[in-house]
């Protein structure tokens, strides 16, 4: 019988969010493979975990994996844990989860902290929809070549970035998205937290005032267009036509997502109107 494979969420920052499920299987396990040793070392330390560690980092994780699904195969729990957060969000994991499910070998979640859960916690996101981004690209032209591919997106943008690339981050976004209404969350959990809803325009001054520390989750509200007042299907779909930038097929999913209902009836009606107009 194989091992188990547990993938283990550990806090970002504060320490009392430890959940007692973590602690009881991280000092169970044979093996714990993370992401840097030293950095969970002092985890363990402060619950009294003696496990044993194992690294399993980014640049290694092919390696490392196939070593870890051998030692899963012959019987040896592993628990994989990240410097913070959940393993695998935007953080090593994918690799050993693969590999481990084609190996047959049972793969169980141990739920906790992650930035992107707890950012999205106090967004107030009423559609409930959101797209997951992670890091941005480090240059700023494939930076900005995405922004511009998201530019239209109707989901909230959800993004992990660094204290030093934030100023980047935020220039660009200003040029590309323009100005939006941001969830800015820095050093959750942590003693200087700082959770709040701005705008791009009033973080761009701000960014270049002040040196940024801490850790963020930025994310940025779809654009602030005007709403169609209309009331039937059809005059709903001529206002977008005559009024928007968006594609047929963007505005399709946004009157589908609005109104609730499936897409191919409006798809027909738009395609139609939209026809009408040439
Ligand atoms: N796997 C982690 C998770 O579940 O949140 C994310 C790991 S990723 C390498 C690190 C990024 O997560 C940071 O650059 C930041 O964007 C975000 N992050 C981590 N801890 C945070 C915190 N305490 N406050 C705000 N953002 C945080």
């Amino acid at each position: 019988m194989p091992g188990n494979l547990y993938i283990v969420a550990t806090p970002i920052g504060n320490l009392e969010d430890m959940t007692h499920r973590a602690i009881r299987i991280l000092g169970e396990v044979d093996l714990i493979a993370a992401e840097d040793t030293r950095h969970t070392r002092k985890l363990l330390t402060h619950f009294g975990i003696r496990t044993p560690l194992t690294s399993y980092y980014r640049e290694k994780e092919a390696s490392r994996a196939s070593e870890l699904i051998d030692q899963l195969l012959g019987g040896a729990d592993v628990a994989l844990v990240s410097d913070a957060g959940t393993p695998g969000i935007s953080d090593p994991g994918a690799i050993l989860v693969k590999g481990a499910r084609q190996a047959g070998i049972p793969i169980i979640p141990i739920p906790g902290p992650s930035a992107l859960s707890a950012a999205l916690s106090c967004a107030g996101l009423e559609s409930g929809s959101f797209l997951f981004v992670g890091f941005a690209p480090p240059k700023s032209s494939q930076r900005k070549k995405l922004l511009e591919s998201l530019s239209t997106s109707d989901h909230p943008l959800v993004f992990y970035e660094s204290p030093h690339r934030i100023g980047r981050f935020i220039r660009d976004a200003f040029e590309i998205l323009g100005d939006r209404t941001v969830l800015w969350a820095r050093e959750i959990s942590k003693k200087f937290e700082e959770i709040e809803e701005t705008t791009l325009e009033q973080l761009v001054p701000r960014i270049t005032a002040e040196k940024i520390r801490g850790e963020l989750v930025v994310i940025i509200h779809p654009g602030d267009e005007e709403s169609p007042q209309a009331q039937s299907l059809e005059e709903i779909l001529i206002w977008y036509r005559d009024n928007s930038t968006l594609s047929l097929k963007d505005v399709c999913r946004r009157v589908a997502a609005d109104m609730g209902t499936g897409r191919s009836e409006i798809y027909r009606q738009a395609l139609e109107i939209w026809n009408k107009q040439q």
